[in-house]
């Protein structure tokens, strides 16, 4: 039974720990370590009611004028774009209400009971501490745009989502330093906080490892396939072999896929977060900025802004205009606070055309299963996947239905 679980973002960490608590024998594989990649920097946000992808109808119409704002948080390397093209040609068709029902049906089973799968996968260790169950407060600046959304409100309602929705006025009580910047403020139930995404992601890292599985800081390069399995991995320094492997690679899927003959229109979607350090002023709440797309999060010491959609690959350098939109938000919202510096960082969603991610066994390669492509709610899925996945290797059915999300659907015939 031994496993190998490749890539060690929340998806990683959380299959493997599932598994070791199963008595699997799992070695885990990062070219960096745990909690190096995307997992590191999000906004922490237990985000169960997210079941709205970003290609919505109408974004087609909306985006050149974005792309042309150096105030909106929509940005292409244009050097980029040629191989941009037929991702886009993908992901662009699906901006219709039929795939937004589709998805957001799809996707609540997987991340609406976020929370209760991270208190779970945290049970007993460290990184219970982090888990928090906060609202997720949803701010918008005008009644125009609240009601521009009032259709997403209404989908999220008919899936269960529950929420109720406050003045600005009346949010500013519970946390007065955003006094007079919202209209109204949709406050999310049963959503949840990480206070620190890195350090969760650690604690759970050492838990596995306490449980007795095995870590190996190694790139992975290639396969080995052998009579419809995979036979090994090839890494930097030689190969390794197991009975199972699971690839968790985020926004690093891409090659591993076409290895595992999966034809996925699949990219990176660039995403920044700045740090206000030892701020003077603590905001208590999670807050989506609904105008700037962008998530304020309170964290130990540190209040952390994080968003913007930055498709320029996997190896592009950060967009200044990007950080510079972040910091400008921070001084809008928040001119009385005085901090000590400001760190910056730079990460990548996963991104699949239709926005689901792919997870599953795959019948070309009946020991390799596939877990990536979780966009914005990776954080908020990973947990559950970890289990789904963890679950398939051992021969356990899933909790929930894996249809809409089965990666052998990409299967080059
Ligand atoms: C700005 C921003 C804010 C976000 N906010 C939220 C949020 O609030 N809530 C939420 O749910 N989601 C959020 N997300 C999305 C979420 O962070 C991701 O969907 C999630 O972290 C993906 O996890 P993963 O395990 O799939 O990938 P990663 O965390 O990226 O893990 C993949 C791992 O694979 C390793 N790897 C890659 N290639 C190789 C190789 N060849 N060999 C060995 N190892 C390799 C990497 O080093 C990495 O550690 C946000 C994303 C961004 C960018």
């Amino acid at each position: 039974m031994k496993t190998i679980v490749c890539g060690a973002g929340i998806n990683g960490i959380s299959t493997a720990l599932w598994l070791a608590r199963s008595g699997v024998e799992v070695t885990l594989i990062d070219q960096k370590g745990p909690a190096a990649g995307t997992s590191f920097g999000n906004a922490g946000v237990l985000s169960s009611g997210s079941v709205i992808p970003i290609t919505v109808p109408g974004i087609t119409r909306k985006a050149p004028a974005m792309l042309m704002s150096a105030n909106a948080p929509l940005f292409v390397r244009w050097s980029y774009l040629p191989r941009l093209i037929p991702f886009f040609r993908h992901y662009l068709r699906h901006a219709t209400w039929q795939h937004v029902q589709y998805y957001a049906k799809n996707m609540y089973p997987l991340i609406s009971d976020s929370l209760h799968q991270h208190i779970e996968l945290a049970k007993g260790t460290k990184a219970e501490k982090l888990i928090s169950d906060h609202d997720y407060c949803y701010a918008y600046s005008s009644e125009d745009s609240y009601n521009s959304d009032i259709w997403a409100w209404e989908l999220r309602k008919s899936l269960g989502v529950t929420f109720s929705v406050i003045s600005g006025e009346e949010f500013s009580k519970s946390d007065p330093l955003y006094r007079e910047k919202f209209c109204k403020v949709v406050l999310n139930k049963n959503h949840g906080r990480i206070s620190d995404p890195g350090v969760y992601l650690r604690f759970l890292f050492d838990e596995f490892i306490r449980q007795g599985g095995k870590f190996l800081q190694t790139t992975i390069t290639g396969l080995k396939k052998s009579k419809g399995r995979v036979s090994a991995i090839k890494v930097t320094d030689g190969e390794i072999d197991a009975a199972n492997y699971v690839f968790t690679l985020g926004p690093w899927s891409g090659h591993i896929s076409r290895l595992l003959e999966l034809k996925v229109p699949f990219e990176s979607e660039g995403g920044y977060h700045i740090e206000l350090i030892n701020p003077t002023e603590m905001p208590q709440e999670t807050v989506k900025v609904a105008s700037g797309k962008f998530v304020v999060t309170p964290m130990q010491n540190r209040i952390r802004l994080a968003g913007i959609v930055d498709f320029s690959g996997l190896h592009s350098v950060d967009n200044t205009q990007a950080l510079k939109l972040l910091k400008g938000s921070a001084k809008e919202l928040f001119p009385s606070i005085k901090y000590e510096r400001v760190d910056t960082w730079h990460g990548h969603r996963p991104t699949t055309a239709n926005s689901l991610p792919l997870i599953g066994q795959l019948s070309k390669f009946n020991n390799a299963f596939v877990g990536f492509g979780h966009q914005h709610v990776g954080l908020t899925g990973g947990a559950k996947t970890g289990r789904i996945l963890a679950n398939l290797v051992i021969g356990e059915k899933p909790e929930i239905d894996l249809t809409a999300f089965n990666p052998n659907f990409y299967s080059k015939s």
